[in-house]
């Protein structure tokens, strides 16, 4: 008898849905600027990416996840689980911004440390640089990282290296010159490892925002020529070894079977940037637009026993989607208030169900949302080109709107919107709702930026301040957050932000 209870409480505790399973470990590798063919499992053959391919087998390929444009948005989606739009952060923060994440908003770091999580993030936050925004203000244990793109140069006062920083915590550890970024993932890497072997105790929550395959591109000495593909093929081949270092520190430790781990990018290739810029394999347009090259990515997930190995996901899901689907793996619910924008990915995830759990999936580019998708149904409702395009990307935009079916016509070339009114008039009624919430000049439920009064560089520097370049775009009425904010920050809206840089 005993040995049969024995037993049933075995087969019980195995199982791969118990409910009295501890929290899973979480890691999400973002890569900064990684197209969608960038990666053996999505097509790649020029870099060869062995610990993805094997992740893939292992795990499941999302075909259709869509980030941002650019990169503080898809950071900010991915934190806060809402469009860019909603929270106030609709382009990239330069160093010195006066404009950040606002600290009230309640990242997936702030979600999971109240639960039993240590959380560290290694990489580019880019989510603001001054005190109030960093990593350590939002939910993280630590941090360690280059806080912003890795072309953001400046000239330090100290030496006049042109330079960014290495950031630990709140402080600056070192200054990195172009040279020095040769070691970016190597040190990230070390850092990651350290980090898992001395949480293994408890939960843990890894943020793992690549400073690579961002230009300039600075793959490691042992990576330099080991691809087919210059020096973009090398760094992304360091990427998968570092993803694949991280893999061995979980088996070594035996991890392995209660850890999630999500592979993604913020968006699409930087096709300027020629043979440094990837690729985006099928699709139309790269970062800085809308078209499905800017902001689908090559995606993984990755949880032996949970996951079906080598199973594939078509249903539209995405970064928003990313903070409700953790906090509900690690046992927690969403509370209905502050509204968010992504849903539970779980059901997908574990192959209960094929469909998305989101209504419709909305492009937004800076506050303008350009398309919406429901199912294999893209309208886009303005251009969706961008000066970043100009060159690769012809605009046929001239007519609005326009239809495509991304089942059949994956890279966007054939507008159906003739053919289908219907269609066009439905996805147009949920593209004119959520303008009307969060987009545009006058929106009901935005939720204000943070903002600081006399912004700094986190290091002295010698370059002229930064040109104030605040728009005159009225104050769009706002949602106030719902947490106790106290006295609320200034709220303008941070128009003024790049929207097309980092
Ligand atoms: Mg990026």
């Amino acid at each position: 008898m005993r040995a049969l209870a024995a037993l049933l409480l075995t087969t019980f505790l195995g199982s791969s849905f118990c409910a009295f399973a501890a929290p899973p470990n979480i890691i999400i590798h973002f890569i900064d600027d990684l197209g969608y063919g960038d990666i053996g499992p999505f097509g790649a053959v020029k870099q060869k990416t062995p610990h993805l391919d094997r992740m893939a087998k292992e795990g499941m390929k999302l075909t259709s996840f869509y980030a941002a444009p650019v990169c503080s948005v898809s950071r900010a989606q991915l934190m806060t689980g809402c469009y860019g739009a909603r929270v106030s952060v609709p382009g990239v923060y330069p160093p010195g911004a006066e404009n950040g994440l606002h600290p009230q908003e309640h990242t997936l770091a702030e979600r999971l440390r109240p639960l039993g999580y240590a959380t560290q993030c290694i990489g580019k936050w880019h989510l603001g640089d001054q005190p109030a925004f960093l990593p350590t203000k939002q939910g993280f244990d630590h941090y360690l990282g280059i806080p912003y793109s890795n072309d953001m140069l400046k000239t330090a006062s100290v030496d006049g290296r042109r330079v960014v920083p290495l950031v630990r915590d709140d402080k600056v550890e070192r200054l990195l010159d172009e040279a020095d970024q040769d070691r970016i993932e190597e040190i990230y890497t070390d850092e990651a490892v350290k980090f898992i072997r001395g949480s293994k105790e408890k939960p843990f929550f890894l943020y793992f925002p690549h400073t690579a395959v961002h230009t300039p591109i600075h793959p490691g000495k042992a990576f330099q020529g080991s691809s087919q593909n210059g020096c973009f093929g090398d760094w992304v081949q360091e990427v998968d070894a570092s993803v694949g270092r991280v893999f061995d520190t979980l088996r070594e430790l035996q991890l392995d079977q209660n850890t999630l781990v999500i592979f993604t990018s913020d968006n699409g290739p930087w096709l300027i940037k020629g043979a440094d810029g990837g690729s985006a394999g099928p699709l139309r347009g790269g970062k800085g637009t809308t078209w499905e090259g800017g902001v689908r990515v090559p995606t993984l997930a990755w949880w032996p026993g949970k996951i079906a190995p080598g199973s594939v996901c078509d249903a539209v899901a995405g970064t928003i989607d990313v903070l409700p689907t953790c906090v509900k793996l690690a046992g927690a619910e969403v509370p209905a208030q502050p509204v968010l924008d992504g849903r539970d990915l779980s059901p997908l995830l574990f192959g209960q169900s094929q469909e998305s759990p989101r209504e419709a999936h909305y492009y937004f580019a800076s506050y303008n949302l350009q398309a919406v998708r429901q199912g294999p149904w893209k309208l886009a409702i303005m251009t969706q080109g961008s000066a970043r395009a100009k060159g690769q990307v012809e605009d046929d935009a001239k007519t609005n709107p326009r239809l495509y079916n991304l089942d059949q016509d994956i890279g966007e070339r054939t507008n159906l919107a003739a053919q289908h009114p219907d269609i066009v008039a439905k996805l147009t009624a949920l593209a004119d709702a959520m303008t009307a919430e969060i987009g545009g000049n006058e929106p009901k439920s935005r939720r204000p930026p943070g903002e600081v009064e006399n912004p700094s560089t986190l290091y002295p520097t010698s370059d002229p301040p930064r040109r104030n370049a605040k728009q005159s775009r009225p104050p769009a009425p706002q949602a106030p957050l719902t947490y106790d904010v106290g006295a609320m920050l200034r709220s303008t809206p941070n128009a003024h932000l790049a929207e097309q840089d980092g």
